[in-house]
């Protein structure tokens, strides 16, 4: 498989480090513990979605669109992202927020009026994104406008490809380090960044197990929706998907009372991996991830393993509007 014959935008220079977290293994007693740092993928406060856009704003130009349309939660780190890359591209963006909008909270939405959106559309609770998404797009092209539109999360057979590569990127990274990577923990969202990691590690004969932390659906859904996007990943690469239904492992204990929803394993985690390595984690994503990290290694589950990589997604942004979460802990 040649990722180069796809096109790519570049908004990152190099890997992205893989640092081992000692004094965090050692309070913990388990696993040797890495960090993948995707936090400082060079874009306007960092994160996964930059490794998606990559692939998916070189599409939109190879197509010639001159609008990108995209969607998410009012806090959402994909969007402040794909606007961050729209201005770079030069081209105007939409963006479309499901969800109650509080313009005072800060955090993304402060980033979003900074950066500057051409239009910020806001749709109920029960709207369909999708559906939200291509009323703009028509109505846009009525204009004369090409839109491009862009999945939630940049989760689609072209914004895997960032995964895909990243798992490659990771290989070839811990060889030159002398590292064996045992297992590998991330956040699973819309599913782009764990089907493509499990994807891109199947595709290199590497069999590196990959547990996601669900941070809003159902681990069963959420691993059908997995199994789908890296289905649909295969076919657009023309190769056989060797990712099966049970190499796709979903927790969805750490969820709490919802996505965005704070918890107090996701306090402690944020705590812990600030006071012991100066790693800043999101409450949304991260947070809950490393929460699940440390549940899984107190309960024995990395037992057998040597080292574990945990992925740093991003996200920071939304932290600083949970301050008072945290200030009243
Ligand atoms: C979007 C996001 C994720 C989840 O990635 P998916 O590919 O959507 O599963 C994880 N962490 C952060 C900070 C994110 O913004």
């Amino acid at each position: 498989m040649n990722l180069s014959k796809f096109n790519r935008r570049f908004y990152s220079s190099g890997p992205t480090p893989i640092e081992k977290l000692d004094r965090l293994s050692s309070v913990l007693g388990g696993p040797d513990i890495y960090i993948k740092r995707d936090d400082l993928l060079g874009v306007a406060g960092g994160g996964n979605k930059i490794r998606k856009l990559e692939f998916l704003m070189a599409d939109a130009l190879k197509q010639g669109a001159d609008t990108i349309i995209t969607c998410g939660a009012p806090q959402s780190n994909h969007c402040r992202l794909t606007l961050a890359v729209s201005n770079k591209e030069n081209m105007p963006c939409y963006l479309v927020l499901r969800g109650n909008y509080d313009k005072t909270a800060g955090g993304n939405n402060l980033l979003f009026n900074i950066l500057g959106a051409e239009g910020i559309i806001h749709v109920s609770n029960d709207s369909d994104l999708n559906i939200e998404m291509e009323k703009l797009a028509d109505d846009l092209r009525s204009k004369g406008r090409k839109p491009y539109v862009i999945p939630l999360g940049g989760t689609n057979e072209i914004g895997m490809l960032g995964y895909i590569s990243c798992a490659r990127e990771i290989l070839q990274q811990t060889f030159e380090m002398s590292v064996e990577i045992e297992h590998m923990v991330c956040t699973s969202g819309s599913g782009g960044t764990h089907g493509g990691l499990l994807t891109g590690f199947k595709t290199a004969n590497a069999e590196i197990p990959v547990t996601g932390i669900s941070v809003y659906h159902k681990a069963d859904p959420q691993t059908s929706a997995i199994h789908d996007h890296c289905q649909k990943a295969a076919d657009f690469l023309g190769i056989h998907n060797e990712v099966a239904m049970d190499d796709i492992i979903v927790f969805d204990d750490y969820v709490g009372g919802g996505y965005a929803q704070v918890t107090k394993e996701m306090m402690e985690a944020v705590r812990l991996a600030a006071k012991t390595e100066a790693v800043i984690l999101d409450p949304v994503y991260t947070g809950k991830t490393m929460a699940g990290l440390i549940d899984l290694v107190r309960k024995g589950y990395f037992n057998n393993t040597k080292s574990v990589l945990f992925l740093h997604t991003g996200g920071v942004p939304a932290l600083y509007t949970y301050a008072k979460d945290f200030l009243n802990d």
